[in-house]
């Protein structure tokens, strides 16, 4: 971006600066504000999509569209001309409809996107910042570590450990060393932008070196798989080398769900049975009934076209958009659409502790040194509290060593008190916890940098449990030392590659007396549920620059322990509760120390008494089927000091045992775990870039008690489709009885077929709509899972719709269709002798009026049972007076847009004609009122039957 004539690699960091015109404290916020404008936004123009038009002659020629034009030419062949028009504009008004709802759903995954920008740390007016990734510039001065997304390409100026995963840009899988030195130019390398590098390398063999594989040069895409380092950015947005890739990982992936899957195999398999009854009419009316074949034709195309569910897939893909819309606005961030079923039939969670259970405000509430305990006041990170130190110089020279050399082994930062007081951490958690204690113990933590600066770091690592750093050592509280590692991390592990501890200022050797001592503190700590870091030293010359990792962690001197406990989060007594409910275990996974997780899990109560606790140690030694055995046969579940690999097998065994399983994780090395997971969850605050991307679902804040309501969404989404699937099949019934009654009783048909397109592409719509769009409803998350073998349409919800619901519709109907006959003096005998007549248009006129009055009362008590029914969908258990009438405004809307279409057909003469409709009387009228009420509380009585309602209602 930069024309320059020195490739950026091969010159010193030093360099790097002057050449991109900043300084190592980063650009001035003006001067960024000036690049922004020169180079633009680092983000790509957004992939060209299909047109908008495109999209909509898509829903035209879709195989069932392509059916039913079909269908419409036959008609106007066999010279039905108005069937035909008619078919032809339920295709059109189908179109309109399924286009509206896809993009519908569309326009609400693509507000996700927005609601996680990706972000950087960014040095800008020598303040390390957090910003939008998208506000890049070249010359900007990033910070990288462990799990971070590289956002644009940038050089190298310094690295610690430094490894990038570039497996999305090259396909390799294996993360590759980076470092910050310079590269010597010879070879001369033409670059893809046209531009030419000379390059010598570590690789002088290959012909064309590409910029992937130029050692001290990470680009946009790839992620940092281990270390930390700085780097200079040169290149942003389009400009980069693969920002194509980048690009594409953030954005919300709409992948057809299962769900949609078993729902468009449904809408076949109705398809199917609707061309077979049309056959079967067809047949039975021209050979039976002895119609004509032109009418039993139109017959026939009538009950596919009644039949034939069109607007259901659309329908479920805008019910599945609206519940991630839902869990957005809960903090939980759908990245796929299909995670919200398996949402909905998760058995098993499998939560970290820490931030997700617990509040991650890490307090240090005790310091201890051999022999001596000292207690530390005030919460949260708040310097307000003190140090009880002791009287005791050496003791007091003791603690400082230990808070001294802990804070400078540490890479959080405390930014400016907020206004509550408190300050605002940057980093780990448990690091942030340990500058607070030394500020609360009088620390001057600027100088103290100033004085010891770093000169390495073994960065911490989930399976080492340990961090390390070499300073440059002031003599300082009776230390002599020109160099000097300090190790922090999990205590046994420490202890174990200490030798000899500090006491009285100076170094004894540890005995097994003393080792007893300091495990036992450890877990009188964490039995009460603090979690806690030993410190050690290793002290020496020069030579701990250039040690191997391994070496510097060898022959420590153990300082001291430091407890610090992690409040647990509120509301997650109550989630626990509800999922406890719902059917759904619970299992925690923890890096932490065992006694520490079961204290924990007792205080949230996860757990009575007496868990099971599995150590990762543990799990080393357990089969896969003895694992699988522990599962089974333990409700309570704790595993403790657990790495990555250990959850990934526990997700397994999971999964082997049939649970649909959820889990959190927030590291790089979570990934797999999260992929392999039926449900990734990742932390949206304090998780890594890359874990995010494995996830399905990024909890915004962290919270436990955000899946459990996520899973309440789930459910609702799936019962929602459920629902109104329900409520469509019941009318299709309604509607395809007249045409039985007029094989089996020889009478005319009750309903005609425009009528009935009427019903399926007019007045059920924005009341199945509507329906799926329900809330969550009460009880839900006192049910247990369903079983994910079990179909979407099952058999109670096929018995309830066409055997129960959709029988009183058509015995409502038909009723209707007689009672106009009736009052007119016709019995079954005298319709029967009409029928003929009728069928053959040969009836007189005053007898057509009649029937088509009998047609319209027909059309008006579906429409009227749909109301009863509409409020009888509203759950598949619960009375309607759990429910309420009154609080889902969409079903109002819909009957009341139901009914003004109702009397348009009926009132305005040319749609009359069309729709074959006559004005009803009052009384017919009043007679619909009967209906609704009449639907419902049959429905309630089932329920009661059935579920047993009233008497142990949830
Ligand atoms: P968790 O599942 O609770 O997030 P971690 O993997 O983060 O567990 O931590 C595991 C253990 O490693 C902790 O119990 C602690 O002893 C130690 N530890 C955690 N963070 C640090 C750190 N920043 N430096 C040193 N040790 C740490
Ligand atoms: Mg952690």
């Amino acid at each position: 971006m930069f024309s320059s004539h020195v490739p950026i690699w091969s010159v010193s960091p030093q360099t790097v600066y002057e050449t991109l015109a900043t300084t190592s404290q980063g650009l001035t916020s003006s001067e960024a504000t000036k690049r922004l404008k020169r180079y633009g936004f680092n983000e790509l123009p957004e992939p060209p999509r299909r047109a908008l038009w495109l999209r909509f002659t898509d829903q035209l020629t879709h195989f069932m569209a392509l059916l039913l034009w079909t269908a419409g030419i036959l008609a106007f062949i066999s010279h039905t001309a108005q069937l035909g028009w008619a078919i032809w504009a339920v295709i059109w008004i189908n179109a309109i409809f399924s286009f509206w709802q896809d993009y519908q759903a569309e326009q609400a995954l693509a507000a996700l996107k927005k609601v996680l920008p990706a972000q950087v740390q960014v040095y800008r007016d020598g303040q390390l910042n957090i910003i939008p990734a998208k506000e890049l510039v070249p010359g900007d001065v990033m910070q990288l570590e462990q799990g971070d997304r590289i956002s644009a390409d940038a050089r190298l100026v310094a690295d610690e450990s430094f490894y990038v995963d570039v497996s999305v840009l090259t396909g390799e899988s294996l993360p590759i060393a980076r470092h910050s030195r310079m590269i010597r130019p010879r070879q001369v390398v033409p670059l893809r932008n046209g531009k030419t590098l000379l390059y010598e390398g570590e690789t002088p063999q290959q012909e064309r070196v590409q910029p992937a594989d130029i050692a001290n040069l990470v680009l946009a895409g790839s992620t940092v798989a281990n270390g930390r380092a700085t780097a200079v950015v040169y290149a942003t947005g389009a400009h980069t080398e693969f920002g194509e890739v980048a690009h594409l990982t953030t954005t919300v992936r709409r992948e057809t769900s299962t769900l949609e899957i078993q729902v468009g195999r449904i809408v076949r398999v109705i398809t199917a049975i609707a061309l077979t009854m049309g056959i079967i009419v067809f047949v039975l009316t021209s050979v039976f009934v002895g119609m004509e074949v032109t009418e039993s034709f139109t017959f026939a195309i009538g009950i596919i076209v009644a039949l034939v569910p069109e607007g259901l897939l659309p329908t479920v893909t805008l019910a599945l958009a609206i519940g991630v819309q839902r869990m957005a606005r809960r903090n939980a961030l759908v990245r796929r659409l299909s995670a919200v079923e398996s949402l909905s039939a998760t058995t098993v969670i499998c939560t970290d502790k820490t931030g997700t259970l617990t509040k991650n405000e890490m307090t240090v509430r005790y310091l201890w040194i051999p022999h001596t305990s000292i207690e530390v006041t005030g919460e949260g990170y708040n310097s307000t509290g003190k140090v009880n130190f002791p009287t005791d110089a050496n003791v007091h020279q003791a603690v400082e060593l230990l808070l001294g050399t802990s804070a400078l082994c540490s890479n959080a930062r405390l930014l400016q008190p907020s206004s509550s007081g408190g300050w605002q951490e940057l980093g780990d958690p448990t690091e942030a916890a340990l500058l607070v204690v030394a500020l609360k113990a009088g620390l001057n933590l600027e100088n103290l940098h100033q004085q010891c600066p770093r000169h390495r770091e073994i960065p911490f690592d989930s399976r080492r449990r340990m961090m390390s750093v070499v300073l440059e050592w002031q003599d300082s509280w009776g230390l002599t030392s020109e160099f000097l590692g300090v190790t922090k991390g999990a205590p046994l592990e420490v202890l174990r590659h200490c030798h000899q501890f500090w006491h009285n200022g100076q170094c004894q050797d540890l005995t097994e007396v003393e080792r007893l001592q300091i495990t036992t503190t450890n877990d009188e700590f964490a039995s009460q549920g603090f979690r806690v870091l030993a410190v050690a030293l290793h002290w020496g010359d020069r030579e701990l620059l250039n040690m191997t990792s391994q070496g510097l962690e060898q022959d420590l001197v153990f300082l001291g322990l430091i407890a610090m406990f992690d409040p647990p989060r509120p509301e997650v007594e109550a989630a626990l509760q509800a999922c406890h409910q719902a059917g759904i275990a619970v299992t925690m996974v923890t890096g932490d120390y065992s006694l520490t997780a079961k204290a924990i899990a007792c205080q949230i109560g996860l757990v009575r008494e007496q868990p099971r606790v599995v150590t990762g140690e543990e799990m080393g030694h357990l089969s896969d089927a003895q694992l699988r055995q522990v599962l089974h046969h333990h409700t309570e579940l704790v595993f403790a000091r657990m790495s990555p690999e250990h959850k990934l097998r526990l997700v397994q065994a999971y999964k082997d045992l049939g649970h649909i399983v959820a889990v959190t994780g927030d590291g790089v090395n979570d990934a797999p775990a999260l992929r392999a997971a039926n449900i990734g969850i990742a932390m949206g605050r304090g998780g890594t870039d890359v874990a995010r991307e494995a996830a399905d679902i990024v909890l915004l804040d962290d919270n436990f008690a955000t899946i459990v309501s996520a899973i309440q969404q789930g459910r609702g989404v799936y019962q929602n489709i459920r629902k109104f699937i329900t409520y469509i099949l019941s009318s299709n019934v309604a509607e395809v009885v007249p045409f039985l009654a007029m094989v089996v009783l020889k009478i005319p048909p009750a309903l005609m077929i425009m009528q009935i397109l009427a019903v399926d592409l007019g007045t059920d719509l924005i009341p199945a709509l509507a329906l799926g769009a329900e809330p969550p409803e009460r009880g839900l998350m006192r049910q247990f899972p369903r079983s994910r073998s079990k179909s979407l349409l099952d058999r109670s919800l096929l018995l309830r719709a066409y055997g129960f619901l959709g029988l009183l519709e058509a015995s409502a109907a038909m009723i209707g269709f007689f009672s106009v006959w009736w009052s007119q003096g016709y019995q079954l005998n005298d319709l029967q002798d009409l029928s003929p007549l009728i069928l053959a248009h040969q009836s007189d006129p005053s007898t057509m009026v009649i029937y088509s009055q009998a047609t319209t009362l027909t059309l008006a008590t579906i429409l009227a049972c749909q109301d009863g029914n509409v409020f009888a969908c509203r759950s598949e258990r619960l009375s309607i007076f759990q429910i309420g009438f009154f609080n889902n405004p969409l079903i109002w809307l819909g009957i009341g847009v139901k009914w003004v279409l109702m009397l348009s057909i009926i009132y305005l003469s040319p749609l009359a004609t069309i729709f074959f409709t006559t004005p009803l009387t009052t009384w017919q009228w009043l007679m619909l009122l009967i209906w609704p009420p009449l639907i419902l509380t049959a429905e309630e009585l089932r329920k009661r039957i059935v579920y047993h309602n009233g008497k142990n209602s949830p």
